[in-house]
């Protein structure tokens, strides 16, 4: 039973926000709030793998858009990203195997410099993470929380030590399985994709030339993201059994594979790192807060990677909710209320869902073996291309503008 001298204590130690989670979306929002005044705790299971330059880049990347790369910013980190190891590319070709339409995006369509950046997801969270100090943040890992409570007073949250934490509003940023998700009671939405992201990064025989090269293939799309070291960050998207047979190939057998899925576009593959794959599916959170609880990243939504948009929904999911609760603490309101956290969900949930199904539909209409969808698909892919202002708006949409 809670004791009055408890509960008076823990008022005393109770923090603004405690972030569940610090993956790139939790660290980044955890940063996001504590620049802005707020006392911020953190609670994650294991420590990230510190980013070295030495190391193998790390097989997981991530493109980021113009819209992360400036929040990245804001937090003071994305100097140190860009120094480290980071690829720019400043073209996007995508072409189709059934009927051989493309599409071309070009940065300067937009007026901007470069359309996004390849960036290793160990050194977005290790630049994260070592801001964290700096901004007074508290840290506790490896921890997990196993519970939490909320009333009109705050959150009590239950770490499986034993320990406990007070805090006004509490983020769930614990990813795609997300356990205070389901402690909230809220359910999912969506489908198993029976796919597999295949990743390794590869030489071809030329160069990137800055480019995201992605090809519709009937399995899925064959992704090839330029990386800063010349070669390339491949996701290739298979059928589940199929992704086995790949994964099951010695690397001889791999690099011929790719270079047939790739159509020899970049030319013979060269060099191959071991391989690994991701299971891939669409989830989005029936909500996107409860009482004092706020869902950000791939706790609230999972897309398909054929976009590329995953943690760049996670980064705007961010900064909505960082400027929903600044604006609330200026107004003198609780930052943790229904009013609040409703805007944020409102706001956040039907701009994920959209695209979500949207990346959806394309991964439908691309795997799509009927002939007559697969003409229309090259006819809209010609017609997208052609037509500048339908283009502009989808690479703007893509660039988070
Ligand atoms: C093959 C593939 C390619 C992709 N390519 C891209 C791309 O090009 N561009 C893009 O934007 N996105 C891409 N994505 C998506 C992107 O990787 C994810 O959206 C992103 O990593 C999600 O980050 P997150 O911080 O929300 O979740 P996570 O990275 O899953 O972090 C969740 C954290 O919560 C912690 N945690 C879990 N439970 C608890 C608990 N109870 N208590 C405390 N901590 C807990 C975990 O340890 C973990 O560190 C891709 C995904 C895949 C699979």
């Amino acid at each position: 039973m809670t004791t009055p001298a408890r509960r008076s204590r823990r008022r005393a130690d109770r923090q603004d926000v405690i972030v569940a989670g610090g993956g790139m979306v939790g660290a980044a929002a955890a940063l996001a709030l504590a620049h802005e005044g707020f006392d911020v705790g953190l609670v994650e299971t294991r420590a990230p793998d510190p980013w070295k330059e030495s190391d193998e880049p790390d097989l997981r990347v991530v493109a980021l858009a113009p819209s992360s790369a400036r929040l990245l910013d804001q937090l003071g980190v994305w100097q140190s990203i860009r120094q480290a190891r980071c690829s720019p590319y400043r073209h996007m070709h995508v072409w189709d195997a059934g009927h051989g339409a493309t599409l071309d995006f070009d940065a300067t369509d937009l007026d901007i410099d470069t359309l996004g950046w390849i960036v290793e997801n160990r050194l977005v969270q290790h630049a994260l993470w070592q801001a964290m100090d700096a901004a007074g943040i508290r840290r506790v890992c490896p921890a997990q929380v196993v519970d939490f409570a909320a009333s009109d007073d705050g959150v009590h949250v239950t770490l499986e030590d034993g320990r406990d934490l007070d805090a006004r509003l509490l983020l769930a940023a614990d990813g795609a399985s997300s356990p205070l998700r389901a402690m909230a009671g809220i359910g999912t939405r969506g489908r198993d994709y029976a796919q597999r992201g295949v990743v390794a990064h590869v030489g071809f025989e030329r160069g990137h030339a800055e480019t995201a090269w992605q090809r519709f293939l009937p399995g899925g799309p064959l992704a090839l993201l330029p990386l800063a070291d010349g070669r390339c960050s491949i996701v290739w998207t298979l059928p589940e059994a199929r992704a086995r047979d790949v994964l099951a190939l010695d690397d001889a057998g791999f690099r011929d594979a790719l270079g047939v899925a790739s159509d020899l576009r970049l030319g013979r593959v060269t060099s191959c790192t071991p391989r690994a794959a991701f299971p891939l599916r669409l989830l989005l959170a029936e909500r996107f807060h409860a009482q004092r609880l706020a869902l950000v990243g791939d706790a609230a939504h999972v897309v398909h990677p054929l976009a590329g948009q995953g943690v760049n929904l996670g980064l705007r999911d961010v900064a909505t909710l960082r400027d929903a609760v600044t604006l609330a603490q200026r107004d003198g309101r609780d930052i943790g209320s229904e009013t609040v956290l409703r805007r944020y969900a409102r706001r956040r949930r039907s701009a994920a869902t959209l695209d979500a199904w949207s990346f959806d539909a394309l991964e439908r209409v691309h795997s799509a073996r009927f002939e007559r969808l697969a003409m229309l698909r090259g006819l809209g892919m010609r017609a997208v291309d052609r037509i500048g202002p339908i283009k502009r708006r989808l690479a703007a949409h893509a660039a988070g503008r």
